[in-house]
């Protein structure tokens, strides 16, 4: 298990600087009916900052066509300085807005968030102490959903097989929820990679990470604007650039074939010249079939082999990420 074991050791205790800044990024599309409720909520948890640190937020429009963008605007007018909009040309989807609003967002510590009211900005502070304490990620994990159990099942089934599958270690329950430190955004924001699910990509990083349980509220619309079909593609983003076990499933299966031919073979052989018995065609048959399946698969496991190769290489992820010199 040591492979996989989360790295959980903080540095050492460090204090907030006045003029360090903190940023909210959250990306909105189509959230006309959250939207005040949403800024109004965050500004008011930003504030509770003003002694300790400057802050702003950062908002996405991705492609809202429901008023969203110019709602937001006026709160850029009304809260100049603060408050920053980055409207994008069309619906890019979560995870494009996602990293435009990364990019666009300054601060030395950068809180991401959802904007539809889920994600409850009473975890600052929670996050903010474990900044303190010394951790680069604060991550939520969702101790609680509301959504319908058939959902929370996929998703405690989803985040399980994914632990289980990628080749590094990743937290159970984590989204996207979470204060990352500016070294942290730095990294992701290197990453050429088209297909991004944030969690692996942060958990990847490394750094010192840590969670901390945060209720997920109800939406209050109940309807997501990712959809299922979104989950679906964000699932397999996840499963596709952290694991390759789908691939190798074929060399697994190709090998348990070619032992299963061999076993049948010897059986018959054995019938044949020890026991005095008349082989039965199926048994050539199965043989034969177990072989030519067996082989075809193993081919294609170790096609699988170079295709995992060439998809890391051209990826392109860093080798590796320094986190400090000491000399
Ligand atoms: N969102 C976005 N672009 C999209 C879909 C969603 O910016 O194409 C935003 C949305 O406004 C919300 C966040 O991404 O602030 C999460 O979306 P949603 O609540 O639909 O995701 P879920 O909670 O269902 O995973
Ligand atoms: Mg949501």
């Amino acid at each position: 298990m040591h492979r996989k074991s989360l790295m959980q050791q903080p540095h050492a205790p460090r204090a907030l600087d006045r003029g360090a800044l903190l940023s909210v990024v959250a990306p909105m599309f189509n959230e006309h009916a959250n939207a005040e409720a949403f800024v109004s909520e965050t500004l008011a948890a930003l504030d509770a900052f003003s002694e300790r640190c400057r802050t702003e937020l950062v908002l996405v429009d991705d492609g809202s066509w429901d008023g969203t963008g110019e709602q937001l605007d006026r709160w850029a007018a009304d809260r100049s300085g603060q408050v920053r909009v980055v409207h994008l040309a069309r619906n890019f989807g979560h995870a494009a807005a996602v990293t435009a609003g990364l990019e666009h967002a300054r601060g030395d510590l950068i809180i991401l968030m959802d904007a539809d009211l889920q994600d409850d900005p009473a975890a600052f502070e929670a996050f903010l102490r474990e900044w303190e304490a010394g951790y680069d990620v604060v991550y939520a994990e969702r101790s609680s959903r509301k959504e319908n159990p058939l959902l929370r099942l996929l998703f405690w089934g989803f985040y399980r097989s994914f632990s289980w599958m990628a080749n590094m270690a990743a937290p159970l329950d984590a989204g996207n929820f979470a204060l990352m430190d500016r070294r942290v955004v730095k990294q992701l924001l290197a990453f050429s990679e088209r297909n991004r699910y944030l969690p692996g990509l942060r958990a990847w990083v490394g750094f010192r990470q840590t969670g901390v349980p945060v209720p997920r509220r109800a939406r209050p619309d109940r309807r997501g604007r990712v959809g299922v079909r979104g989950l679906w593609t964000l699932g397999m983003n996840a499963i596709f650039s952290f694991s390759y076990v789908p691939l190798f499933v074929f060399r697994i299966a190709g090998v348990l074939s070619l032992g299963l031919s061999a076993a049948v073979l010897l059986y018959a052989l054995y019938l044949n010249f020890f026991a005095g018995a008349q082989v039965q065609g199926w048994a050539l048959q199965l043989c034969a079939t177990a072989f030519l399946g067996g082989i075809n698969l193993f081919g294609i496991g170790l096609l699988g082999e170079y295709i995992a190769r060439i998809y890391d290489e051209v990826k392109g992820r860093p080798i590796y990420v320094v986190e400090r010199v000491v000399d």
